[in-house]
């Protein structure tokens, strides 16, 4: 908290629909008097040493306030840029990423009790990036699994559901073909849940849970799932599809140093600068931001608002099927706050 009783949040307003989306976030917190200020940074590459890399002041900021809300950023196409999602992800140690998945109400999809949560391991696996040729026409990527980032993602998913009344925990993976990689990410798991004996812990097969919550979300939505890195970025987008897809997903990112909370969408450049653009998964998102730092309360009446603004379907953005501008629906959901 700071000297005006309150809390300080990094703003990366992103590119292309970011700052528009961004704005809207603002004018709800500042209607919904959320103790929030809001520090504004650019983490727009600069050239440094011959490299790009992100601003120091934009670092500084997430490292002194260690909750950030970011919009999308629009990864520069060609040689010698590095990811800055990447980036950020390394900077900070963002070990787990969490991706809640829950039906809206009357935006019509073909099922409407999807209530998922799942959380990804976000640094290795086999998104390591260890890949070499071994002789012409042989290639071999590694696949890197720790027991230290295994245990820490399981510490955290049985941390998220206790936090969030989910009672269960299920590991998804591949033990039964990757049976020293997927078989110590679920040592750990199972190491972890004996300190968490309120929530129930079981495994289950990355490909039986895919056609399993295609057929049936229900039963899931009792708990937690954690997985390695790459499982969780096909099954967490599969999921996504099942309440109408990217536009209406938040993500939040874990760290040691720091926590940043994203939309799952990019910068929509198709749309970009015309008011067009729905900022509920950035909304969302910063949610997610509000419940990580306790602020249950100002998260719950948000929700509420913009959720029953999209139910009653009057004031909704054209991704939706509506007709309304950003700002026509921001204002719907702030009309609903008074
Ligand atoms: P995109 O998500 O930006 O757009 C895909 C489609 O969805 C477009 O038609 C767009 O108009 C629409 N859309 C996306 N978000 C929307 C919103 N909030 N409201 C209404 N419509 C929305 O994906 P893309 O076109 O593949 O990528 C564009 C840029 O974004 C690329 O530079 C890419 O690298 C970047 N990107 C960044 C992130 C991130 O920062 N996390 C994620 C994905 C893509």
């Amino acid at each position: 908290k700071n000297n005006n009783g309150k809390y300080t949040v990094t703003l990366i307003p992103g590119d292309g629909i970011g700052p528009e989306i961004s704005e809207s976030v603002k004018a709800i917190y500042t209607a919904a008097n959320v103790p929030i200020e809001w520090e504004e940074v650019s983490v727009t590459p600069i050239l440094k040493a011959g490299k790009t890399v992100i601003p120091d002041a934009a670092i500084n900021s997430v490292k002194k306030n260690t909750v950030a809300l970011k919009g999308p950023l629009a990864t520069p196409i060609g040689k010698g840029h590095v990811s800055l999602n990447l980036t950020l992800r390394r900077t900070f140690n963002l070990f787990a990423n969490v991706r809640p998945c829950a039906s809206i109400a009357g935006f019509k999809t073909p099922y409407d009790d999807v209530n998922t949560v799942l959380i990804r391991e976000n640094t290795e696996g086999e998104y390591s990036g260890i890949e070499h040729e071994l002789v012409d026409g042989v290639v071999q990527s590694i696949k890197l699994i720790t027991w230290d980032a295994s245990e820490r993602v399981a510490r955290y998913a049985f941390q998220y559901a206790a936090s969030q009344g989910r009672n269960k925990v299920t590991a998804v993976h591949k033990a039964n073909i990757m049976k020293m990689s997927d078989g110590m990410f679920l040592s750990a798991c199972r190491e972890v849940a004996k300190e968490f004996p309120q929530i129930s812990y079981d495994e289950d097969l990355l490909d039986r849970v895919c056609l399993q919550i295609v057929q049936n979300p229900k039963p899931y939505a009792d708990r937690v799932m954690v997985m390695p890195n790459l499982y969780g970025d096909i099954l967490s987008d599969m999921c996504a599809g099942l309440i109408g897809g990217l536009g209406l997903t938040p993500s939040g990112n874990i760290g040691r140093d720091a926590s940043i909370f994203e939309a799952v969408h990019g910068s929509a450049p198709d749309i970009a600068g015309k008011g067009l653009a729905n900022p509920t998964a950035l909304l969302l998102s910063s949610l997610m931001m509000l419940r990580h730092m306790n602020l249950n309360d100002h998260a719950a009446k948000i929700e509420k608002a913009a959720l029953g603004t999209i139910a009653e379907g009057k004031s909704i953005t054209g991704d939706l099927g509506g007709k309304a501008s950003t700002k026509e629906y921001t204002d719907a959901i702030i009309a609903k706050l008074r």
